[in-house]
């Protein structure tokens, strides 16, 4: 499972990569910490770097470690490209060769035209938009995509044995401007065939009913432990029957599987425990099977060991991209513990208890014996395939419902990923725009990103697991207002303390102004700019935004004789000022009593009349206001990332240090990997 943005964090400035802009390529902001993010930005796309926080003190051992596991990351990407599409790589090699080699005029706008439509490719892993599925529109014409490759060298283009150039442009020029071929990547409307319409390429000559058909006569049922079928291959039409292709070595895919495994193997060498090293065998026991049963095994393995320092995940293992919800594509990351954040989870997990016992909830629905719950902060060290450039922002694994029952999951947020979406968003114009003062706006800057992540920690490992039901009390009385009156309740438990003196105490916050800077940001964006994500005339749908709007609406209300949180305007715009924190720390204190009442009762009337009275709602005047000036910024809606590139020092043959180099070429990478590491063919 992937938490993005959306998802896992109620962020002061996540919320701006969303929304819709165009072209807008901006001035590198500049960071707090003088290490530059950004790279650049073209159509709806920001790129931008991310940094490996102290790299340098691991241990010999564990660069590389880091080093081979990274060489196994990249080593599959030529795959997920090929899921995507099958003349995927027909199209990337093409383009691979026209940057390499055509001779024409680079300067003029069509070829301007061009490098944009192979940046969005490259971004997209193919030429279907990553989020929206629909096939990109090159802003060239297809006349001048055929003066390209002639105009490149034949011997560098993907030019099939017994093939002219001249078929090759013939080939692909439908495949890439006829607007109604192969037009969406998956197609999942009522009454589609989703197989047959969709361009994903995990089906081949069948119909949706012929796969469910193939699949059903397969399904051991009441099996306690059953294995993710078809996860990993192709379904097709061989003389008339439905087979399966399986992702292994020696068979679909085998060319690149065989140079994962060569790094795999080289990592299982110097991993740090036994425990590990056991567990890479079986993945890559795996790799050379197929075997569903292995990838069992070999999850169990990975789920049980979180003790080490690095760790990876590779393998075939979302299906976001099957519109049947089977097929996963192939994905891969390398990681390594952030010992500083997880510091900082660990004091509060071991503080559990006094917030617990000192929080404003009635005695009787606190819990007397509360654990906090671990959660690891992770920093990457390289992205591959499908979390690549595009990243989480959190993964919690392995997905197998008996998997996470039996064993247990690993549950990491990615700091330096966060980091740098945080920093990157500083300067873009949007705390600017929408901050009531300079005065917040310095504070933000400077505290933003620890009190976002205090934030995070305290909801996580303390707020969700804090208190408990009134006996008697149905679990599932909250029915449709249950999620976001949890995710209420644990942010509420983060805002109370984040004012409190005992995060000083304890050292999580430097001063007062932190906290002050997270409320400012919360309710900026519960009152303000969480509106942008919803379209003209809607109503707030998602929970974790019902949760914010709630709270920020609720607090401004109560508050409102005492002038607590105040509407006012700057220049003619709507901002939002508040005029005393402690006051609005004593409210949260009172709606967390009261959701956690709720929660504790199953008091379904009073947890719905929260959500529906405070949580759903837009104001149309201000909705139109906000968005004119969220759009008049022109932000890229999707973020992806450059990797490092990791270079080992040998010295005797043997390597005695693992160097980072923090790259800023975008397109530069692309063609890197698409010299250095690409196994497959064109066509598969
Ligand atoms: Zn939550």
């Amino acid at each position: 499972m992937r938490m993005l943005y959306k998802l896992i964090i109620p962020s002061i400035m996540m919320i701006l990569s969303l929304s819709a802009c165009k072209n807008a390529a901006k001035p590198a902001p500049e960071a707090k910490d003088d290490f530059n993010y950004f790279v650049e930005q073209f159509e709806d796309i920001r790129v931008l770097r991310y940094k490996l926080p102290a790299f340098e003190s691991l241990s010999l051992q564990q660069k590389k470690y880091i080093f081979y596991l990274s060489q196994a990351t990249i080593a599959g990407r030529d795959i997920l490209w090929d899921q995507n599409f099958k003349y995927n790589l027909l199209i990337r090699k093409t383009i691979e060769a026209i940057i390499d080699s055509y001779s024409g005029d680079k300067e003029s706008a069509e070829y301007k035209e061009f490098l944009t439509y192979a940046k969005r490719v490259f971004f997209a892993n193919g030429i279907h938009h990553h989020y929206s599925s629909d096939k990109f529109k090159p802003g060239f014409p297809e006349s001048f995509f055929a003066s390209l490759i002639k105009g490149s060298d034949p011997k560098k283009l993907p030019v099939a044995e017994g093939q002219t150039v001249d078929q090759l442009i013939s080939f692909l020029s439908p495949v890439i401007f006829d607007e109604k071929l192969y037009a969406r990547k998956i197609e999942q409307k009522a009454g589609a065939d989703m197989v047959a319409e969709s361009a994903v390429n995990f089906y081949e000559g069948v119909t949706q009913k012929e796969v469910e058909n193939f699949y059903a006569g397969k399904v051991v049922s009441d099996d306690p432990r059953p294995i993710s079928l078809g996860l990993n291959s192709k379904v097709e039409k061989v003389n008339g029957k439905v087979t399966e292709e399986v992702y292994r070595s020696g068979g679909k895919y085998g060319a690149a599987i065989d140079n994962i495994i060569i790094w795999l193997e080289k990592a299982k060498e110097v991993a740090e425990t036994e425990a590990q090293k056991k567990e890479l065998g079986i993945l890559i026991e795996y790799y050379k099977t197929g075997d569903l049963k292995k990838w069992d095994e070999y999850n169990v393995a990975w789920a049980k060991n979180s003790d080490q320092m690095v760790d990876y995940i590779n393998g075939f293992i979302e299906n976001y991209e099957d519109p049947l919800g089977m097929k996963a594509t192939w994905e891969a990351i390398v990681d390594y513990t952030d010992i500083e954040a997880s510091k900082r989870t660990k004091i509060i997990t071991s503080n559990a208890q006094w917030f617990e016992d000192n929080s404003p909830v009635q005695p009787q629905y606190k819990k007397e014996k509360v654990t906090g719950v671990a959660a690891k902060v992770i920093n990457i060290a390289m992205l591959g395939g499908d979390s690549y450039p595009p990243s989480p922002l959190g993964i919690n694994l392995p997905n197998a419902d008996w998997i996470r029952k039996d064993v247990g999951s690993k549950s990491v947020t990615l700091a330096n990923i966060t980091n740098a979406y945080d920093i990157a968003s500083q300067g873009n114009g949007f705390l600017e725009e929408f901050a009531a003062d300079q005065e917040e706006v310095d504070r933000i800057k400077k505290y933003g990103t620890i009190a976002d992540a205090l934030h995070t920690d305290l909801h996580e490992c303390v707020g969700h697991a804090s208190g408990k039901l009134a006996e008697g009390t149905d679990p599932n009385a909250l029915k449709n207002y249950a999620s976001p009156l949890e995710e209420a309740r644990a942010d509420l438990f983060a805002l109370y303390y984040a004012m409190d003196k005992k995060m000083l105490e304890l050292g999580l916050l430097p001063n007062e102004d932190a906290g002050k800077a997270l409320y400012d940001g919360y309710l900026r964006n519960g009152l303000l700019t969480q509106i942008v994500r919803i379209k003209p005339g809607k109503e707030i749908e998602q929970a974790h935004m019902r949760c914010r709007s709630a709270i920020a609406h609720w607090a401004y209300e109560k508050g409102k004789a005492d002038n607590v949180v105040a509407f006012i305007k700057r220049d003619g715009k709507t901002c939002v000022k508040i005029n005393d924190y402690k006051k609005l720390q004593t409210l949260f204190g009172e709606l967390l009593k009261e959701i956690q009442r709720v929660k504790s009762e199953g008091d379904f009337e009073a947890g719905k009349n929260i959500i529906e009275d405070f949580g759903v709602k837009v104001d149309p005047a201000l909705h139109t206001e906000i968005l004119e000036r969220y759009a008049k910024l022109n932000l890229a809606p999707y973020t992806g990332f450059v990797n490092p590139v990791l270079t080992p020092v040998y010295s005797n043959g043997e390597i005695t240090d693992v160097i980072v180099e923090y790259v800023n070429d975008y397109l530069g990478q692309m063609m890197n990997y698409g010299k250095n590491y690409s196994f497959l063919p064109a066509i598969n």
